[in-house]
């Protein structure tokens, strides 16, 4: 059988622990076959981080730039037991935040829905995609325990020797705390972009709310440049495609994403979209069934897994045991990445055969053969779960494709 080939290189990056395993399986077995993988390789796996200084992660992040798609395993972000454990110089950034700062990008999770895990909200027929604002806000603010008798203020210093100050509290008869957070325009400026861009693409309507009412200079300026990049940039192409661009105060938006049955692109600041996304991802069924595409303004794609490198499981697989580790979130980050490259190639064979690989896995699930995770959420008549191994559920895939 000739295999399917395209021009361009994919990013690969190769990651840690349990999913670093599943990765070369999912290409052994799922990929490798059919088509001929032509990728650009970085070991993004904890221990050649340490050994290149961490350079590799930014040489990866740039090559996504040069060539648009790319696709990465779930990596290890350090902490002080990481450290000892792999005997680290020092405690190595988030991959993650590495590269989005590089590539300066908005992060889109959807929920791979299956027949038989229905979402805990009845209604959620179509997936919801978050978009979170992953720059500042209380992410890089400067907070300040105050002492009774306080006076705090804002300051501004412009360098022509202008100066603005507003009156924060005063802490006359009691301590207290206080907090300042900053916002650019240029990355909420992007952010709206990259939601916009990413509905066109998807065809996706967008929702998105702040709380304007309440904070009617710093949310408002979010509801302003969104407002404002809508009319002129993309208003002419959503009308077009017949979507829509709506905004509404935060917690109507949450009110209105309850009822609604989804099937559009939620953009939320940067602490709402924190805290929503756990919501709506535990909503749905599982993290291991949410898919995370990185998409930056000017339209290069790097897709993973929204799950971690699921340590628990690789320490038994350490041991010799056979985990049944869900591969599906690491499936649909190859299949994105595939199908974008056939988009930038106009490649029907390489779409086509995302498609197919996409099918065949959801077909697997749904005619009950899935990994240990699923298998106590299936619900779906006359069909008893079959809870199977990793490699099992792969090779089940592979046969129906
Ligand atoms: P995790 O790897 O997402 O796993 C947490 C738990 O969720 C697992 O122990 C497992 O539960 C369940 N789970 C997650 N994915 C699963 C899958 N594919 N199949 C089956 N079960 C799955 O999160 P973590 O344990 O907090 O973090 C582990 C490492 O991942 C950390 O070093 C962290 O830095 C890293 N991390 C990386 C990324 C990324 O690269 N994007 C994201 C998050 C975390 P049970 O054990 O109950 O089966
Ligand atoms: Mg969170």
């Amino acid at each position: 059988m000739k295999k399917i080939t395209y021009k361009t290189p994919i990013v690969e990056m190769q990651g840690d622990e349990m999913t670093r395993v599943l990765w070369d399986m999912i290409k052994d077995i799922l990929l490798e076959p059919h088509v001929e993988l032509n990728t650009e390789f970085y070991d993004l796996g904890l221990p050649n981080r340490e050994k290149t200084g961490d350079r590799v992660t930014v040489d990866a992040a740039n090559a996504v730039k040069k060539y648009g798609v790319g696709v990465k395993c779930a990596t290890i972000t350090p902490n002080a037991q990481r450290v000892d454990e792999y005997n680290l110089s020092q405690m190595w950034l988030s991959p993650n935040g590495t590269i989005r700062a590089i590539l300066d990008g908005t992060v889109f999770r959807a929920p791979i829905q299956v027949k038989g895990i229905t979402p805990y909200v009845q209604g959620w027929t179509k997936p919801i995609t978050i978009a979170r604002h992953a720059y500042g806000d209380v992410y890089k603010n400067s907070e300040i325990k105050v002492d009774k008798g306080a006076e705090c203020a804002l300051e501004v210093r412009y360098p022509d020797g202008r100066r603005e100050s507003k009156k924060i509290y005063d802490f006359s008869d009691c301590g207290g705390v206080i907090q300042g957070v900053h916002n650019r325009d240029d990355s909420i400026a992007s952010f709206a972009r990259s939601c916009f861009n990413y509905a066109l693409d998807t065809k996706q309507d967008v929702w998105f709310g702040t709380k304007d009412t309440i904070s009617k200079i710093y949310d408002r300026r979010f509801k302003d440049i969104f407002s404002d990049i809508y009319e002129t940039e993309y208003k002419t192409k959503f009308c077009a495609l017949g979507l829509n661009y709506e905004y509404s105060l935060i917690d109507d938006s949450v009110a209105r994403v309850i009822r609604s049955n989804g099937g559009f692109i939620w953009a939320l600041k940067n602490y709402d979209g924190d805290v929503m996304s756990d919501m709506v991802a535990t909503a749905y069924g599982s993290l291991a069934m949410m898919t995370s595409v990185l998409v930056s303004p000017d339209g290069n794609y790097e897709y993973e897994a929204a799950h971690g490198t699921v340590t628990r499981h690789y320490y038994r697989y350490l041991k010799g045991e056979k985990t049944s580790t869900n591969p599906v979130a690491t499936i649909f980050a190859w299949t994105g990445a595939l199908a974008r490259r056939g988009m930038t190639e106009s490649n029907a064979e390489l779409i086509g055969f995302a498609q197919k690989l996409e099918r065949a896995t959801l077909d697997t699930i749904e005619n009950g053969q899935m990994t240990g995770d699923l298998a106590p959420m299936f619900h779906r008549d006359g069909i008893t779960p079959e809870s199977l191994t990793s490699e099992e559920f792969l090779r089940a895939v592979a046969k129906r494709i």
